[in-house]
């Protein structure tokens, strides 16, 4: 045995989990396609429930940091823009979701994940960048072989984790297949600079045919979002990322004259908004975590939470004491598909009300609005992706909720 375990992946997921493993005595190399971390546009949010996660590992002060220091404490959601002033006056309150969060915290994805790899490192893990033609063995055995730094490598260990994201080759390597539901709508997201007009505030609004969410960054910057139907073009080739920029102007939101002086500043990339999952992230000697084991919607912005709540079950199913077998990996797949259909169902809720487009949509919300006021319970809804899956009221994840919500 050459080490304990394998992370293939050195992403978010892949990163804290070693960090953590390394941390309590266990051998880990961590093994990332990637030489140097670039933007590959994915999450940069991470929601209060997530910077819970993230105080729970330890890991929490390391990404504030990196953020530059701050925590977000306000949504503001300008949605249909029938009240941009009422929005700016009542912004929902990121800070006060849960005991223990003083908000949402953004950082930049590159950044979080070197962050990580780093820590990682520091607490003994070997972190080899630049991997190549990965390919693993599963059963009691398990074997991995790359190439890095141009030579080849073979590696047997007790455990191989695949932590290397949604389109995963562990994941395809051990016959693991996704369910999946496939979504109407799409995502293009972009960094962007010289967008500093709305600091230290997260800001939702709606256009005629688009949904847009920001997260401002250090040093002027924002990560960009659009939802739209799949129906309309995407923004990909080339003046994709200019394109973004202007379809984001056009959103119900004020200031929109500054908003389409942004500049692009990351490569823009489009992705189906589809929710997969499956109910035995394993197979003998492999585990999967993160995005690999199946990914939410990113419309609500639930994958950074979600991979870091991985992280927490998987190392405390390695650390306490059982052995290393399927009845551990089970709990843990049993718990995160719990975890995943809760957080599908307030994806499927959420994107019901608001990738929608028109004036019959639009009076649609007006009127949830309108019963939230006479059944506060309703606004358990849209508040479960702050709380995510655990504090959440797990009545949201029912049909008869989602029939009362809709009327
Ligand atoms: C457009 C978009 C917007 C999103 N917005 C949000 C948001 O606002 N908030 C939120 O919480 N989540 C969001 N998400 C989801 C979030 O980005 C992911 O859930 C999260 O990054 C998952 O972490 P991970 O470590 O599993 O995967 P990743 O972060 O993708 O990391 C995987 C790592 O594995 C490496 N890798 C891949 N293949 C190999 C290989 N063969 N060998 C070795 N290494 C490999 C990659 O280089 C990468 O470093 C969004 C996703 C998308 C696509």
């Amino acid at each position: 045995m050459d080490t304990d375990v394998v992370v293939v992946g050195g992403g978010i997921a892949g990163s804290a989990l070693a960090a953590t493993l390394a941390a309590a005595g266990v051998r880990v190399v961590v093994l990332e396609r990637q030489e140097f971390y670039g933007d590959q546009v994915r999450g940069e949010g991470l929601w209060p429930w997530g910077v819970i996660e993230a105080k729970r590992l330890g890991i929490h002060d390391a990404l504030l940091e990196a953020a530059g220091g701050d925590h977000v404490e306000w949504l503001v959601d300008y949605m249909d823009g029938d009240d941009p002033a009422g929005a700016e006056h009542e912004p929902i309150p990121l800070a006060a979701m849960i005991d223990g969060a003083p908000g949402a915290l953004n950082v930049a994805h590159p950044l979080a994940c070197r962050t990580l790899a780093d820590m990682a490192a520091a607490q003994g893990a070997e972190v080899v960048a630049g991997v190549d033609r990965l390919e693993i063995g599963t059963g009691a055995r398990p074997e991995v072989r790359f190439a890095a730094n141009g030579t080849e490598r073979h590696i047997l260990c007790r455990l191989i984790v695949g932590a290397d994201g949604r389109n995963s080759k562990v994941r395809q390597q051990a016959g693991i297949s996704l369910e999946r539901v496939r979504a109407a709508h799409l995502v293009s997201g972009l960094l962007v600079e010289e967008l500093d007009i709305y600091p230290g505030r997260d800001v939702a609004g709606n256009g005629e045919d688009v949904f847009m969410v920001t997260f401002p960054q250090a040093g002027g910057k924002a990560r960009l979002y659009l939802f739209y139907r799949d129906d309309r073009h995407a923004f990909n080739g080339p003046g994709g990322a200019e394109r973004l920029v202007e379809a984001s102007a056009l959103a119900f939101i004020p200031r929109r004259e500054q908003w389409a002086k942004a500049l692009p500043a990351g490569p823009c990339r489009s992705f189906r908004c589809d929710d997969t999952w499956t109910d035995r992230p394993y197979v003998q000697g492999v585990v999967l975590i993160g995005d690999a084991a199946g990914y939410n919607d990113p419309l609500i912005g639930q994958g950074l939470a979600l991979a870091l709540r991985d992280v927490r079950a998987l190392s405390e199913a390695l650390l306490g004491g059982s052995p290393w077998d399927e009845t551990a990996f089970d709990r843990y797949g049993t718990e995160r598909a719990e975890r995943l259909r809760r957080m599908r169902s307030v994806a499927k809720l959420y994107a019901t009300e608001t990738i929608d487009f028109g004036p019959p949509a639009r009076e649609r919300r007006a009127e949830i609005q309108k019963r939230i006021q006479d059944d506060p319970a309703l606004l358990d809804g849209p508040l479960a992706m702050f709380l995510g899956p655990d504090n959440m009221n797990p009545e949201v994840a029912s049909d008869d909720f989602h029939d009362r919500y809709f009327a």
